[in-house]
Parts: structure tokens; sequence; C-alpha cells
């Protein structure tokens, strides 16, 4: 396998691009080595300027649920584009996609549109602080809402990746604002609460954290969020930019029981193309302007091509079970991973949920950012290129997550076994 194409755009793009990337985890920095160009995408595959083909486990970081390119998706654009790329005034698609999330998601009973995963949590922040009339917030470990100035602290994804958690660039009175507490922890939040709580504005998590590679929640540990967040009159944010429409027709928060105040989505519901959106209770929802004072605007909100291009996907997932397929074919990949696993003699943790995995080189159970840290990243640096070597492509870092979509077959699912056999080969 040869990358010459790949290693003269690198070399071009690191002139004029800083790291050569437009956003930090693509520059392979944790792995070491050099990036690949894509040419195109389609179904299961990346391929790249050189012409190898990859199976790809990152999708897009979440957004390709049906596969790359996929027919809906297409010919939703096609049609789309034909009526113009953006309108500046309300369109019908809007009401269509406002719809189908608040009958999807029953915690949302409004929904707004916005353009990326960090726009919507920045504005569920900037909601829930308006609303409440308090400064403080209270995030956790290793979770990763985007690049939000009162968000990046200890935060997960490319931030925990290049050692950085708390980016330099925010001012220290907006980092004070933001208190963080291990994941998982009841105590610990038990604590804040009965010493802050009531000046608490919002308690924003990913419900099923994965931008530290993947960590399952503990039921009560969320119920306690839940009752003690209530209790203290605090808005909930369930930021499930990852998990949304991926996991569950109402996402994570379907799957776990548990109501947010507020939710933040983004990745699927854009079918590929930028999105974000934010919602929830109505009378939260009703303080954005122009009913109320909180302040949140944008040129391409509700943009017609990425709302043609989401609801293409969604209707696909609501329409054909998509979720129960996603689950299936999750299942047979873990059976791939743990076959590969057992005959390994490694150490290892294999997470899954639905069609979002992460293999950990660690023996360590994982429950929070600690346990995560625990994890051996050379011997992921050496799985991560032989899998590539092989044509399969992960995450290129050991704190992000792999997904799956609607076109990973037995075909793919054998290069994956081939390629895991010769990583753990030796
Ligand atoms: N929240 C979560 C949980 C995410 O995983 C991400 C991005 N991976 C974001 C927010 C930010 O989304 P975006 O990159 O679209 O700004």
């Amino acid at each position: 396998m040869h990358h010459t194409r790949s290693l003269e755009l690198f070399e071009q793009a690191l002139k004029n691009i800083p790291g050569g990337v437009n956003s930090p985890v693509r520059a392979f920095r944790a792995v070491g080595g050099n990036p690949f160009f894509a040419k195109s995408a389609k179904g299961a595959y990346l391929h790249d300027v050189d012409d190898n083909a990859y199976v790809d486990y990152v999708c897009t970081w979440g957004p390709s649920i049906l596969g790359h390119a996929s027919e809906p998706v297409l010919v939703a654009l096609r049609e789309a584009i034909e009526n113009g790329t953006s309108f500046g005034v309300p369109g019908a698609l809007e009401v269509e996609m406002a719809k189908r999330v608040c009958s999807a998601v029953p915690s949302v009973e409004k929904v707004r549109m916005c353009n990326s995963g960090t726009e919507a949590t920045m504005s569920s922040i900037r909601l829930a602080r308006g609303y409440t009339k308090r400064d403080r917030i209270i995030k956790f470990d290793g979770c990763y809402h985007g690049h939000v100035d009162a968000l990046l602290v200890k935060a997960g994804s490319g931030a925990l990746t290049f050692g950085y958690p708390d980016s330099a660039g925010i001012p220290r009175a907006v980092a004070a604002d933001t208190i963080c507490l291990p994941f998982n922890d009841l105590e610990a939040f038990q604590k804040v609460m009965s010493e802050l709580g009531d000046s608490i504005a919002a308690v924003i998590l990913e419900p099923i954290p994965a931008n530290a590679g993947l960590i399952l929640p503990d039921p009560a540990f969320l119920q306690l969020l839940r009752s003690e967040t209530q209790r203290h009159g605090i808005v909930l944010i369930f930021d499930e930019v990852m998990t949304g429409f991926r996991l569950a027709k109402g996402g994570a928060q379907e799957i776990l029981g548990i109501h947010p105040d507020l939710s933040a989505f983004g990745k699927v519901i854009g079918g590929g193309l930028p999105v974000g959106a934010f919602g929830g209770r109505a009378d939260i929802m009703n303080c954005l302007a122009p009913l109320g004072p909180v302040y949140q605007a944008g040129t391409l909100s509700g943009n017609p091509l990425a709302m043609a291009a989401g609801i293409a996907q969604l209707d696909v997932l609501f329409g054909e079970d998509g979720f129960a397929r996603l689950e299936k074919i999750g299942v047979q990949l873990e059976t791939v991973y743990r076959e590969a696993l057992e005959k390994s003699g490694r150490p290892w943790t294999f997470s899954r949920i639905g069609s979002m995995f992460c293999l950990y080189f660690t023996q360590q159970p994982i429950r929070n950012l600690d346990d995560v840290k625990t994890a051996d990243l050379e011997a992921f640096r050496n799985y991560f290129h032989v899998l590539l070597e092989n044509n399969v492509y992960v995450p290129p870092s050991q704190f992000e997550t792999c997904f799956l979509s609607l076109s990973h077959g037995e075909r793919e699912l054998q290069t994956t076994s081939e390629a895991l056999a010769k990583a753990f080969a030796g």
C-alpha cells in the first residue's frame, strides 16, 4: 500500500493550513505517521487519493449512519439543490425536521436548528443560564461538548488526545464558572449539590460518554443527576450529538429512561452536512429570541440541503427498523473482536452499545476518565497502523469511539477479522 499522493497533498496542506488539517485529530499525531487524503466515500468504504480502500469505522465521526453517499441522501440532496442552496427565510423542510425531532424524542417539545454540535451545546448553556439567571455549570471529566469556551475544561476527544484538555485562550473568569466532576461518581456529585446546588444553572453531560473511548453510565448515577437537578431547579442537558438518532429513535435518553430538560444534537441529524440542533422543554425554549431574552441566531441555520439530507436519513432509520439492524451488526462486530482478542493473550476491555464501540488495551473496567488513562497507548498505535495497512480505518486515537453504519456487512467484517488477526499476531 502506498500513500504518495496523500503525502504530496499533506506537504502542501502544511504550508497553508495549521497542522495541515481543519480539525486536529485528523492529523494522526496520536498514532504517528501522516494522514491519508480522501478521494471519495461510498457505503462502508473510504477511498483515498492513492486508490486504497478502507473499511471505515469512523463514518465521518458519526453522521453517515446509512453508509457514505447513501442513495436516499443523494436523491434528497439532488432534489433540494434545484430549489436553491439557502433561503434566509423559513422553509417547509425546517418544519418537517422539527416535527420528526419532537415526535421521536419525547423530552423535546420545541427544537431549534443550528450548524454544528458546538453551536448546539454553546446555545444550550446560554439558554440554561438565561432561564435560571445563574452562571455556574457542571460538566464531567473526559466529556467533550465541542470547542465552547466554558466547556473546554477537562474535555475529551482531540483536547484529551493532544494533552491539553484545558485549552489556552479561555479567560480564567469563563472557566471559573465551570465545575468539573468525575463521571459515574455519585458521592462527588452529591457533595457539590449540597454545597452549591442552588447556584448551578446547568449540568451538561454525554449520557453515554464517547469522547474518551466509550464509557457506559451507571444508571444510579444518571438517576441521581435527574433527581438532584430537579430538586435544585437546575437545567439538565444531555449532549446527544453522538448518540442522538444513532442508538435509538429517541437517543440515549430513550434507552436510559431519563428525560433531560434540554438536549443537543448534531451529526446523524444532518445526513453528513454541517448541522446541529438543540431542544427540550417548551418553557425553557421559549426564552430564546424572538420570544425571550436569550439571543441565538444563524445565517445558515435550518439550511435546506442539511434539512433534506438529515430528513432522508431519519426516514430510513425510523421506517426500516434501522436501530435493530444496527444492533445486529454491532453484535456481529463484537463477536469478531472478541474472538480475535481472546486468541491474542493481551489485556483488553471492549466497550459497545448498539453501533458504537471502542477497544481499550487495559483490563481495567472502564467507568471514568482515570480508568481510560490506564490504556496502553503504544499498543493502540500498533493496532491502528496494522489495521490501516490492512484496509481497515479506526479513529486515530484511543480516546475516540468507532461507528458502524447500515452498510457494514459480512464482507467488511471478514476484512476486519483478517486485519485483527494480523494486529494481534506475535
Ligand atoms: N458534543 C459531542 C458529544 C461530540 O462528540 C461533538 C463532536 N464530536 C460535539 C459536541 C461537537 O460537535 P461539532 O464537531 O459538530 O461542533
